[in-house]
């Protein structure tokens, strides 16, 4: 037998799932004028709570309602799962109130993980100074907008892959070969392409003479576009932070690319990666 309620329920859910999946709609620009979409879906129950109380439309108010609901079906039986959790305005903490931290929103914490490094050990304020402070040792007297540079991914992607990734990147807690030989989870930390030097953020995604061909013809068809672009190893991995989205987006989907590759175990192509590009985009 049919469960007419559960069904209405499911319907009313499809707006969001419709409005997600093109953000170019009218029904999703609708959405946006009256609530943060972005938000809604990285926070947790709460800010639902706080935008039905302010929300005078009733069909949305309906469809939040609805979400809510589906919201609670969850049950979290792991520690998996319980990583996986919003960080933020999640009613299953502090007794049923929320948190929200903007400083660590801005650099893009969003799920209860993020709050922890590789080896499982939760990150002091002082510590994130420090993830900062070794890219800067890295790019020594460059500004760096860090709050562009961590909202940029969640503005230019709802590719939640890509978000895990460039998280990890900025983090320095991508699982490179020279990051799992510090945890000792690999032999030796060379490049999975080359196999001679040291795996790196920076050589695997800028160094590595087996990517050349790919990040040439990337950054080849970038200047094309538009000259007055200089794209450097700090550009690749960090984004422009400037605000320059459809770059950005086209560096992200590269650093996606090289790092299939890499767990693949297979060496970059030119053709693989336009190939990438046509799935993702559904272009040419
Ligand atoms: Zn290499």
């Amino acid at each position: 037998m049919i469960d007419i309620t559960s069904y209405i329920y499911s319907l009313k859910l499809k707006w969001i799932k419709k409005c997600i999946l093109n953000d170019s709609s009218k029904c999703f620009k609708l959405m946006s004028v009256l609530f943060d979409v972005n938000k809604m879906l990285n926070f947790g129950k709460k800010f639902c709570e706080i935008i039905c109380q302010k929300m005078s439309n009733t069909f949305w108010k309906d469809v939040i309602n609805a979400y809510m609901l589906y919201i609670d079906r969850f049950c979290i039986d792991n520690v998996n799962q319980f990583m996986h959790m919003p960080l933020f305005y999640n009613h299953n903490f502090v007794n049923g109130n929320y948190v929200f931290i903007h400083t660590l929103y801005n650099k893009g914490f969003r799920c209860v993980k993020d709050v922890f490094d590789a080896n499982g050990n939760l990150y002091s304020l002082l510590e994130i100074e420090k993830i900062h402070h070794k890219w800067l040792l890295q790019y020594e007297n460059v500004s760096i907008n860090w709050k562009n540079v961590y909202s940029c991914v969640f503005k230019c992607t709802k590719d939640s892959y890509i978000q895990w990734l460039q998280l990890r990147v900025l983090h320095r807690i991508l699982p490179t070969n020279s990051l799992l030989y510090k945890m000792k989870v690999v032999e030796n930390d060379n490049c999975s392409f080359c196999e001679c030097c040291k795996e790196t953020l920076l050589h695997l995604f800028w160094d590595c003479n087996k990517i050349q061909p790919v990040l040439q013809d990337m950054l080849q068809k970038l200047n094309t576009n538009d000259s007055s672009i200089v794209i450097n190893s700090m550009y690749v991995l960090l984004g422009s932070g400037n605000n320059k989205f459809k770059f950005d987006i086209l560096l992200l989907e590269y650093k996606k690319f090289i790092f299939l590759c890499k767990r693949k175990k297979c060496v970059p192509t030119v053709i693989g990666f336009r190939n990438s590009l046509q799935l993702a985009w559904n272009i040419f």
